[in-house]
C-alpha cells in the first residue's frame, strides 16, 4: 500500500518544471505564467508587462479597438524609436532583430521590447526566412 508520501515523491518528476520561453530558465510549474500559450517565469512576465505598460498609453486590452476609438492610425501615438523601427522595417520589407539593433544602436533586449509593442499594435510581426527570424510588416 502506498502512503501519501509516495505520491509526493512520485509527483516530483521533471514535469514539475517548465522552460520559460522568455529567458529559457526552468521554472517550477506552479510559478509559471501562461501568457497566451507562452510559458513565462514571473520575472519575464512582469518584465514584459511593465515595459509594455510603460510605453503603451492604451493598455493591453482591446488595443486595436481603443486605437480606432482614439482615431489613431498606423504609427500615430508611437514613440520616435518605434516609428523609426516601423519605417525601417517597412522600407526594407523585413529586417533581422540584429539589423534593427545595429541601425538604431539598441540592445537585443531593447529591440525585443520595442518589437513586442509594435506587434501588439499589429504593425509588425515575426517571420522565419530560411531559419532566420525576420521582423516584417504585419500587413503586406
Ligand atoms: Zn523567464
Amino acid at each position: 500500500m502506498r502512503g501519501l508520501n509516495d505520491y509526493g515523491v512520485s509527483n516530483m518528476t521533471d514535469d514539475e518544471f517548465a522552460e520559460c520561453q522568455g529567458c529559457g530558465s526552468s521554472v517550477p510549474i506552479d510559478e509559471c505564467i501562461d501568457e497566451g500559450g507562452l510559458v513565462l517565469c514571473e520575472d519575464c512576465y512582469f518584465d514584459r508587462h511593465q515595459k509594455i505598460k510603460a510605453c503603451d498609453p492604451w493598455g493591453v486590452r482591446s488595443k486595436k479597438l481603443l486605437r480606432a476609438q482614439a482615431g489613431l492610425e498606423g504609427t500615430e501615438g508611437l514613440t520616435e524609436v518605434q516609428k523609426n523601427i516601423y519605417e525601417f522595417v517597412s522600407f526594407r520589407v523585413g529586417a533581422t532583430p540584429r539589423e534593427i539593433a545595429e541601425k538604431f544602436g539598441l540592445s537585443a533586449r531593447e529591440v525585443e521590447n520595442q518589437f513586442a509593442i509594435l506587434r501588439h499594435c499589429e504593425l509588425l510581426k515575426g517571420e522565419m526566412r530560411e531559419g532566420t527570424l525576420y521582423v516584417v510588416p504585419f500587413e503586406r
